[in-house]
């Protein structure tokens, strides 16, 4: 009897599943749409090429808990912050700024 299976996941196990689950659904993303591409009498190199377009852009929008660095627009400081979280604090001036998409906005 094995028993592997303790509960127990570790923090680079997480990360891990964590990237295969976002290939996973970047795959399962394209291969649908470009089926839905080919369904709808496209040529394959197009629906592809639309599938990945499409899948690229769901993912750059922030679809997934994508971790990223921001510029705090005060003073420039660089930080790590989880992509569309929301309200930001600069940790080093405390100016207060709005994450939206792939940028900070000033309040
Ligand atoms: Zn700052």
């Amino acid at each position: 009897m094995y028993s592997y299976h303790s509960g127990e996941i570790k923090n680079p196990g997480l990360e891990l599943m964590l990237v295969l689950v976002r290939l996973i659904g970047f795959a399962a993303l394209i291969f649908i749409t470009a089926g839905a591409g080919i369904a709808a009498g496209l040529p394959h190199v197009v629906s592809g090429t639309v599938a990945g377009l499409f899948a690229v852009g769901l993912l750059v929008s922030g679809s997934f808990l994508e971790v990223i660095s921001y510029k705090c627009p005060n003073c420039g400081t660089v930080t790590k912050s989880i992509k569309n979280y929301g309200s930001y604090q600069c940790p080093v001036c405390g100016t207060k700024s709005f994450i939206t998409r792939d940028e900070l906005t000033k309040l």
